[in-house]
């Protein structure tokens, strides 16, 4: 699955803390072994099945021990125990049916039995039931686009992780894997149905519906279970029996299929060499298609052979489209696809390890897409995308190991598809691939995969996979006494990150290294120690090209020599490319050395070690590790730096740091001139419009212009108002890659209600879904506050094309805009019911309002509004509390720094940094969020 970043930001915050109940485990002795799904929806019917589809479900199991009750899954759905059969299979013997009952709590329905059901024989059970066709995108749910003027109804799944319960009775954890026969009644003027598999055969029945039956799935987990019911239509395919392929979408929309289809085709067959599986050869019936809807949840989903996605983010026009959507396009269907073996031919054997799905594909997403098409930049996101999300994620005391064993109810498992389990993962991997290299890392993936197929996944297992490369290609020879075993499970079952610092001794050429675990909050420490892959090169001989670890750092401390640096005394960095998932401090001396290379000719280092050392000195400073001078002058060589992945380090940091004394117009106006000497340097080398193919250099240039725009850079809302005006008045269409901060820009200089009017009916009459994203994103940038109101509300108007999976975005957009904060807590004030009526939960929406509250006005006003809020009980807010006390932390942490920081603005003599409480990790994380649209 693809996360919706925002929404999981906000549920990670829901779940903390919780206790975990291990009663939500099925623990059960029965095996499931092959299910019949048969269903019949009805949409939208003039009579009261409307919205609701019929149900068969026949499961064939056997049971490890005597047992007279079955317990399985089943989430809304309605049958008694009269719609219940339970026999031997095939003779068909039936054991009697006494009772059934629901436990709403944990999902379960029990099933008891007259009679013992006996180890080793066969049973099957068959379930009649009746459901509703969903509205919260789980499950079996329903969709709308509009076509001509007419509403067209589709039914969709999203089973992952706990959602298949809603759509069928089922054994609905990941390890009881099995068969499955989907069979699908639809109205006979849709399009075939869409399964996991082919289509077996079809009949025309009397009722003015078509039967389709599917043939058999591979052995797989319920979650991976998928249909789609709609007129859906192929803009592209491959239908010939072998090798099927597809990209479905509404009709309108199919010519923007030919990108996914092409990268699509390329990946799958590109990651079947590279696992040594080709996808087709798992089974002869599977297909791959991917779906564009209108309306999903998360950002895609890799059913097996049946992948969802977001319309935006799977259809693409090379006319319209910004270069931000051609890289995440090809992105996420690489995330998908490479779910094909890691996930679905292999699956975690339970949440808890997550990272063994999720992990990889985050992994792949990136390193498979530089192979395919390099021309989309996804090699520098495997340490800008995930690297720099993990160490994020990952630097407070409250962040949860990899593999998380305390995770067992559904809010506790979708709260673990998050950062630790995507991106964190994927850098350890990224990790390990650079210890033991490519042949023994392909060696041992395909070994875990081939002895695994159709089975479960452990850490166990995985670690026995790589051992096996590493021993066929000696790849861990040169480390004494060293095991991939070891080495991986200090960083899956540990939580958090080091921090190396380097002290060299250039008299004595002894280099000592010191471990610890970083935190934001200086005045937290622990004692975890990692066994660290160590990267590093020297002036002299500068090479950033072996990313092969020179030793292992198992302890705490360690000493070694370098020769011949004592004449010269050559800078030395560690960590080469970012290889190794820590970040890196220095004694004053070496820093001097490598920030004196940055000044005089940047470009011998590699720019993700230049992003690295900007993005590592930030977190330094944060953690109280440098002083801000140091900061300083080690950003000085940005007046020449025009790399996107240097420029995205800068950007995030600068944000975050401002974003921290918004309010303060004593700090904001120096910290705004300092930032706009910067991006006046990069705008004069990069230009507004020049036109170009490279994917990287457009986003280059679109964060750059999109933060100096918002800073107010006179050239740039000059260009981007003017471009507005040119597109609003004589209709002349802005360049994709410019859309985001014109549209921005537009409505927030000089704009009036019909502007916003006009880019609104521009996104109500656009055929493409990530134009809408855009303009979506944009809306909040109006000047005009009652229109700023009014979008908080527009998913209310009828029709919007603010859709269920979007709620959020008005808020979010809003809320980037620092002068709207009132406006969203007087809408909070006044429309309280309207509020609650649109949000599931009021305690994710004032967490994330309490995340920008910055002055101390601010906290005022939000905090008396929440004591007086009769209707909000304000006593159930515990993510809002938590988040109002991470918000205060920030303020006690700028409070405390801000004389330094000014003295070291205004170019005096830096003081002591002191050392106080910093909890910066949830600014540093939505400033993550927030940079990562472009
Ligand atoms: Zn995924």
């Amino acid at each position: 699955m693809y996360r919706n970043l925002l929404a999981v930001a906000l549920l990670c915050l829901l779940t903390d803390g919780t206790y975990s109940d291990t009663n939500y485990r099925l623990n059960t002795p029965i095996v499931p072994a092959r299910y019949v799904v048969h269903i019949t929806p009805y949409f939208d019917m003039a009579d009261d099945r409307q919205f609701t589809f019929d149900g068969i479900v026949s499961i064939q199991f056997t049971t490890t021990s005597n047992t007279n009750e079955i317990k399985l899954h089943s989430e809304g759905l309605n049958f008694t125990a009269a719609d219940i059969y339970v026999g031997t299979y095939p003779a068909n013997v039936s054991v009697a049916v006494t009772s059934l009952e629901f436990n709403a709590n944990y999902s379960f329905a029990h099933i008891n039995l007259a009679s013992n059901l006996e180890a080793g024989v066969e049973y099957g059970l068959q379930i009649r039931y009746k459901g509703p066709i969903r509205e919260d995108l789980n499950g079996f749910y329903r969709n709308y686009y509009i076509e001509n003027g007419v509403k067209k109804w589709l039914g969709a799944t999203q089973m992952e992780p706990t959602h298949a319960r809603k759509a069928f009775p089922c054994f609905d954890e990941p390890e009881l894997k099995a068969s499955f026969q989907i069979r699908i009644d639809r109205p006979a003027h849709y399009k075939p149905s869409l399964s996991n598999t082919e289509i077996e055969k079809s009949e025309v029945l009397s009722n003015g519906y078509v039967r389709e039956y599917f043939y058999p799935t591979p052995k797989m987990s319920t979650y991976l279970v998928a249909f789609l019911v709609s007129e859906f239509e192929a803009g592209a395919q491959v239908f010939n029996g072998t090798r099927e392929f597809g990209v479905y979408s509404r009709p309108e929309a199919k010519n923007q299929s030919q990108f996914a289809f092409e990268f699509g085709t390329q990946v799958v067959d590109a990651l079947g060499t590279y696992f040594g599986i080709d996808y087709y050869s798992t089974d002869s019936h599977l297909r791959l298609d991917h779906v564009a809807l209108p309306n999903f949840r998360a950002g895609a989903m890799e059913n097996w052979g049946l992948i969802k996605y977001r319309e935006a983010l799977l259809l693409y026009d090379p006319e319209q489209s910004t270069p931000y959507f051609k890289y995440r396009v090809g992105q996420i269907i690489a995330h998908e696809t490479t779910h094909m073996w890691f996930g679905n031919l292999v699956t975690c054997h339970w949440w808890s390890n997550t990272w063994l799905n999720e992990g990889f594909a985050n992994y792949f997403q990136d390193y498979i897409t530089a192979i395919v098409n390099p021309t989309l930049g996804a090699e520098n996101q495997l340490v800008i995308g995930s690297v720099y999300s993990a160490y994020s994620a990952d630097s407070s005391s409250s962040s949860a190991p990899i593999t998380n064993n305390n995770v067992n109810s559904p809010a506790e498992i979708s709260g673990h598809f998050g950062t630790i389990t995507y991106q964190k993962a994927g850098s350890v991997i990224r990790m390990i691939h650079h210890l033991i290299q490519d042949d023994a890392f392909k060696h041992g993936l395909n070994s875990y995969l081939k002895n695994n197929s159709f089975g479960s996944g452990y850490p166990e297992k995985l670690y026995q996979g790589l051992s096996e490369g590493v021993s066929a290609f000696n790849s861990l020879s040169t480390y004494s006494n060293t095991n991939i075993a070891d080495i991986m499970s200090s960083w899956i079952t540990q939580a958090g990150h080091p921090l190396l610092t380097v002290n060299i001794n250039y008299e004595t050429e002894t280099v000592t290294l010191t471990q610890k675990r970083y935190y934001s909050n200086s005045s937290i420490s622990s004692n975890e120690v990692y066994k660290i892959p160590i990267t590093y090169t020297t002036q002299s001989s500068p090479n950033f090209e072996n990313t092969k670890p020179v030793f292992i750092m198992e302890d705490r401390t360690h000493e070694f020599k370098i020769q011949n640096i004592s004449q010269t005394h050559p800078w030395i960095i560690f960590n080469v490319q970012e290889t190794g998932l820590y970040r890196v401090n220095y004694d004053d001396h070496s820093w001097e050395h490598i920030i004196a290379a940055l000044k005089s000719n940047s470009n011998v280092i590699h720019p993700l070690n230049r992003a690295k050392i900007v993005n590592d000195l930030f977190a330094l400073y944060t953690a109280d590790e440098v002083d801000f001078s140091t900061l300083l002058s080690g950003l000085e060589f940005l007046h020449k730096e025009t790399e996107y992945s240097v420029w995205y380090a800068a950007l995030n940091g600068f944000r975050t740091l401002r974003n921290i004394y918004l309010g303060d117009e004593s700090m904001t106006q120096p910290l705004k001139d300092l930032i706009l000497s910067y991006l006046d340097s990069a705008i004069s080398s990069i230009g507004y419009d020049s036109p170009s193919d490279d994917v990287e250099f457009l986003r280059n240039r679109m964060q750059i212009l999109e933060f100096a725009c918002h800073l107010g850079h006179s050239g740039c809302v000059e260009k981007a108002s003017s471009l507005f005006k040119a597109l609003r008045i004589n209709g002349t269409e802005v360049a994709p890659s410019l859309r985001p901060v014109v549209y921005c820009t537009g409505l927030r200089h000089d704009s009036n209600h019909t502007d916003y009017d006009f880019l609104w009916d521009r996104m109500v009459t656009t055929n493409l879904a990530n134009e809408k994203w855009v303009i979506a994103d944009a809306l909040g940038c109006t000047i005009s506050e009652r229109m700023a109101k009014s979008y908080l509300f527009s998913m209310l108007e009828p029709d919007s094309p603010i859709q269920a999976q979007d709620l959020t975005k008005p808020l979010t957009s809003v809320l980037s805009v620092p002068e709207h904060l009132n406006v969203v807590i007087d809408s909070l004030k006044t429309n309280y019911t309207v509020w609650s009526s649109i949000h599931t939960s009021m305690d994710s929406i004032l967490s994330t309002v309490a995340s920008y509250l910055h002055s101390e006005d601010d906290f005022n006003l939000f905090e008396s509004w929440l004591a007086s809020c009769a209707e909000c009980n304000a006593d159930s807010l515990t993510g809002t509390k938590a988040a109002l006390v991470r918000a205060k932390a920030t303020k006690d942490w700028a409070n405390s720094h801000k004389a330094e920081i000014l003295q070291a603005l205004k170019g005096s003599t830096g003081s002591a940094s002191l050392a106080v409480p910093s909890i910066l990790t949830i600014l540093v994380g939505l400033a993550g969020l927030i940079i990562s649209k472009y």
